[in-house]
């Protein structure tokens, strides 16, 4: 009995060992994005939560990421809430403040980042702000209350202004969110009180919603709100980080980073037509390993702590798996999460879930089995498309795209000092080859289906995608493989 005992002790640590057994990354620059109304209902009241996402922190870790973006999380009229009631509040459907605090605490225990989706350029027209404004400007009450001076009112209609009966009050996006005006003292103690709040509970930095727009595209007004908040938040927290979304062209977003702001999102890589999905397409990794050396460069010229920010789709995207063949799939894969700066994950990216079109359709339910009933977050229209594959069967399968997230992303995370952060040169090997060169480490990439045999010295040669064959100083790459070369 006891000898069954004492096994049934060794399989459990066996087990636990084995679920606990992650890599803790030298740099945290693996953020996985959730839509949590999609992610997973921890109640089966028909809406992701919290809850739901703290139960599935092991996944997260186990799929390699070390911190993770969650989509607006406070109070809000619509199913993606990037229209806030409550910037201190946390919205019904998703749970609690008891429930944040959890998942904090659980991400603490695993050394996870949480950042959240700080909405700065608009808040709801349901807002108590706006509310009070519209009855005090109506009321020509504007004297003694303050609200009136976080909006823009007008008393004629102007270009991106809507109306509220004969009051026009700037809202370019749409008339339910008001633009806020950001030049208030005001409003900007307020936005300080806000960020303090949320770094108090114990976030580790913020995702800035739309931030060309914050001065209707006037680049040098937007860089310097931006350095205030940059400088809001580093003052109270010095390791914080900031990553912003401004979805505009490469000489645009390398000013912004004038700011300081630590990372903006590169959208040139991003989707379809974008530079990652058109190297493979075209063979041409050569191309995108200087187009990655120039950027970093030009980003770096106006901050020199400068962060890329990388992904291949987000929820305003169509997803990858969409336009994008399952070997192409995992070459993208081990091209984005291979890159400098930091890497986003969309969730459900790494079992090729799909969805493209109307916005609603690139937030679907994460497919977690096919056992369980997706069902469409409230306030979401019912809209599906047939997906391809599960979280519980890619498990299974050591072929999968979600298997082959797993393996690039240990491999990112063992060397994450040097491929997050270190300098790198471009080896130019072949136009087709995509090779990164960190000094002790190479990142090589072979984007074509053909082999090519290339002389290097090396010490050594991890295989993380396709086939090499190596001899001495000489390795023969196959078709679509990617490779972590030792010096
Ligand atoms: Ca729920």
């Amino acid at each position: 009995m006891k000898k069954i005992l004492l096994i049934v002790v060794a399989l459990f640590l066996l087990v636990s060992c084995k679920q606990t057994a992650t890599i803790d990354p030298e740099v945290n620059s693996v953020y996985y994005e959730i839509y949590v109304g999609s992610f997973y209902d921890s109640d089966g009241d028909g809406s992701g939560d919290l809850n739901g996402v703290t139960q599935k922190l092991d996944y997260i870790q186990e799929l390699g990421a070390t911190g993770i973006w969650l989509m607006p999380i406070h109070p809000s009229p619509t199913y993606h809430k990037y229209d806030v009631t409550d910037y201190y509040g946390i919205d019904e459907a998703y749970g609690t403040m008891d429930d944040f605090d959890k998942l904090i605490t659980e991400m603490e225990k695993r050394d996870m980042d949480l950042i959240i989706d700080l909405v700065l350029n608009h808040s709801s027209s349901q807002h108590p702000w706006f509310t009070s404004a519209v009855d005090a400007y109506q009321n020509d009450d504007c004297d003694t209350v303050k609200y009136c001076e976080y909006y823009h009112f007008s008393d004629e209609f102007e270009p991106g202004y809507a109306s509220n009966g004969n009051i026009y009050y700037e809202a370019v996006f749409w008339e339910g969110m008001p633009d806020l005006n950001l030049d208030s003292e005001q409003l900007r103690n307020e936005i300080e009180e806000i960020a303090h709040f949320w770094l108090d509970k114990g976030v580790h930095g913020f995702r800035l919603d739309a931030t060309t727009h914050f001065y209707r595209e006037k680049t040098p007004e937007n860089v310097a709100f931006l350095q205030w908040f940059n400088r809001t938040v580093k003052d109270y927290q010095k390791e914080a980080y900031i990553v912003g979304e401004a979805w505009t062209g490469d000489s645009i977003v390398s000013k912004m980073y004038e700011s300081q702001i630590d990372s903006f999102f590169n959208f040139t890589m991003s989707q379809q037509g974008g530079r990652i999905a058109q190297s493979i397409n075209l063979q041409t990794g050569l191309a995108l390993a200087n187009y990655v050396k120039e950027y970093q460069s030009k980003i770096e010229s106006y901050s020199a702590s400068a962060i890329n920010a990388v992904f291949l789709s987000n929820h305003d995207n169509d997803r990858s798996a969409g336009y994008l063949a399952d070997d192409k799939q995992k070459m993208a894969a081990s091209i984005y999460l291979l890159m400098p700066g930091n890497v986003f994950i969309y969730y459900g990216e790494e079992i090729g879930m799909r969805g493209s079109g109307i916005d609603e359709n690139k937030r679907l339910p994460m497919v977690w089995s096919f056992d369980d009933t997706l069902t469409n977050p409230p306030q979401m229209a019912n809209y599906e498309f047939d997906q391809p594959n599960s979280v519980e069967q890619a498990l299974k399968d050591e072929e999968s795209l979600l298997k082959h997230y797993q393996t690039i992303l240990k491999a990112r995370n063992t060397y994450s000092e040097t491929i997050a952060r270190g300098d790198f040169e471009v080896l130019e090997v072949d136009k087709t080859v995509y090779a990164l060169d960190y000094g002790d480490l190479i990142v090589m990439h072979h984007l074509s289906q053909d082999s090519l045999t290339i002389d290097l010295e090396y010490k050594d040669v991890e295989v993380l995608f396709g086939e090499v064959d190596n001899k001495s100083n000489q390795l023969t790459l196959n078709g679509y493989t990617t490779l972590i070369i030792h010096r």
